[in-house]
C-alpha cells in the first residue's frame, strides 16, 4: 500500500492576498467595552484569515474575510476523523503603540511538525507569518493595551474534504482567528493545585502527544473534570504510568534546592515555546537546566527530603504559573516555601518584560506585526 502524503507547499512568494472588510465590524465603543474585560477565549475580532489547500493546487486563495461561521460539508473529514492541528500565540502592544509577536517562526515550524504527524500539508513559514500580519493589518485595534493583556492568535488547519473513507484529506483549510485576552487564571498569578491523573493518559508512545492537535485535548477533558472534582485547576499526566509528562496544555518544570531546573523528556510531550524560552532565560542566569525522564517518585521523594523545592507550569496562555500542590489518589505533595514560586514569578516577569518591550530582547525573539 502506498500512502500519498501531502506535498511540501510552495512559498508565499507569488500568493496574492485579498481582503474583504467586515461591514458589521464592532464600533470603537463596542470594541473598547470588550477590551475592558476580555476574559480568555470569549470574544473574537472582526476578521479572520482563510487559506485553502488542495492536492492539485497547493496553497491558494489567501484571504482576510469577516469573522463568522464556516460552511462545512457534513462529511468533512475533520468532523469524523479529527484530522486537525492548531497553534497558540499572542500579539503584544508595546508602550509606543506598536504590535509584536514572540518567536513566530517557532510556531510555524511546530505547526509543520504537527502537520506531518496528522498527514496534513505543511504550511510554509512565510505564509504562516504573513497571515498574522494580514490579520493585524485589519484588526490591530483589537490588541489591548492594559498591563498583561494581549491578543491571542489561533492559527488552525483541518481536513475539509467531504469523504468518509479513511485517508489524508485532499482538501484542507488553514484559518487564523484572534481573541483578546486578559489573565488566564482567575485571581491572577496564584500557585495552582494539580491533580495527578492515574486512570487516564492524554497520549501514548508513538501517538500524537507531541503534535498540537485537538484530539489530545479531547482525551484530556474527562481527567480535567476529575481534577476539578478534586478541587484542582489542572491535571498532570504520566507517561508509561510513572514518568512526568505534562499538564495537557502546559509543560512542567521542577525546581531543585541548588537552583537546577528539570523538565521531563518524552516523545509524547508537546514542546512548548514558553518552556524553551523560560529555560533559556534561566540558563542565562546561571541555572543548570536538564531535560530528562523524571519519575513521579523522584518528585515525591525530592519534595520529602527538601531536594525539590517547587514546580511550575508554562505555556503561552498562562505564561508561567507556580504549582503549589500536587494531589493524587493516595498522596499529596505540598510546596510551601517561597524560593521556587519566587523564581517562577521572576522568570515570568522577565519573559513578559521581553514580550511587552520593557526588557531588552537579547535573543531576537520579537517580530513586529504592524509594520
Ligand atoms: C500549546 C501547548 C503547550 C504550551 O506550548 P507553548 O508554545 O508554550 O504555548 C503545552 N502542552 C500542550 C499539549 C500544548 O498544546
Amino acid at each position: 500500500m502506498t500512502i500519498n502524503l501531502p506535498l511540501q507547499a510552495p512559498s508565499a512568494a507569488g500568493l496574492i492576498w485579498q481582503t474583504v472588510r467586515n461591514e458589521n465590524a464592532k464600533s470603537p465603543e463596542e470594541r473598547e467595552a470588550v477590551l475592558a474585560d476580555p476574559g480568555f477565549g470569549n470574544h473574537f475580532t472582526d476578521h479572520m484569515v482563510d487559506v485553502c489547500w488542495s492536492e492539485k493546487g497547493g496553497w491558494h486563495r489567501p484571504r482576510v474575510t469577516p469573522y463568522g461561521p464556516i460552511q462545512l460539508d457534513p462529511a468533512a473529514a475533520v468532523l469524523h476523523y479529527a484530522q486537525e492541528i492548531f497553534e497558540g500565540m499572542k500579539a503584544y502592544r508595546h508602550a509606543d503603540g506598536s504590535i509584536w509577536t514572540f518567536r513566530p517562526e517557532q510556531n510555524a515550524a511546530r505547526m509543520q511538525r504537527s502537520a506531518k504527524r496528522l498527514a496534513l500539508p505543511e504550511l510554509p513559514s512565510d505564509i504562516f507569518i504573513e497571515s498574522l500580519k494580514k490579520l493585524i493589518a485589519v484588526d490591530g485595534d483589537w490588541v489591548p493595551s492594559a498591563p498583561e493583556t494581549s491578543l491571542y492568535l489561533r492559527p488552525f488547519m483541518f481536513a475539509k474534504e467531504a469523504f468518509l473513507g479513511v485517508r489524508p484529506a485532499k482538501k484542507v483549510a488553514f484559518y487564523v482567528i484572534a481573541s483578546p485576552a486578559g489573565a488566564y487564571f482567575h485571581g491572577g498569578v496564584q500557585p495552582v493545585s494539580i491533580w495527578l491523573s492515574t486512570n487516564y493518559a492524554r497520549a501514548g508512545k508513538g501517538g500524537t502527544g507531541a503534535a498540537k492537535t485537538g484530539g489530545n485535548y479531547a482525551s484530556s477533558l474527562l481527567p480535567q473534570a476529575e481534577a476539578a472534582e478534586h478541587g484542582c485547576q489542572q491535571v498532570l499526566f504520566l507517561d508509561e504510568g510513572k514518568y512526568l509528562e505534562e499538564l495537557g496544555g502546559m509543560n512542567v518544570v521542577l525546581v531543585y534546592k541548588d537552583g537546577t531546573l528539570v523538565t521531563p523528556e518524552s516523545d509524547s510531550i508537546l514542546e512548548g515555546i514558553t518552556r524553551d524560552s523560560v529555560l533559556q532565560l534561566a540558563k542565562d542566569r546561571g541555572h543548570t537546566v536538564e531535560s530528562r525522564k523524571v519519575t513521579i517518585d523522584e518528585w515525591r521523594e525530592g519534595a520529602a527530603s527538601g531536594d525539590i523545592v517547587g514546580a511550575f507550569a508554562c505555556g503561552t496562555a498562562a505564561v508561567v504559573t507556580p504549582i503549589g500542590r500536587l494531589l493524587a489518589e493516595d498522596f499529596e505533595i505540598v510546596h510551601e516555601g517561597d524560593a521556587a514560586a519566587e523564581l517562577a514569578l521572576s522568570l515570568r516577569e522577565e519573559l513578559t518584560g521581553i514580550q511587552y518591550g520593557r526588557v531588552e530582547d537579547r535573543h531576537g525573539w520579537l517580530l513586529r506585526l504592524d509594520a
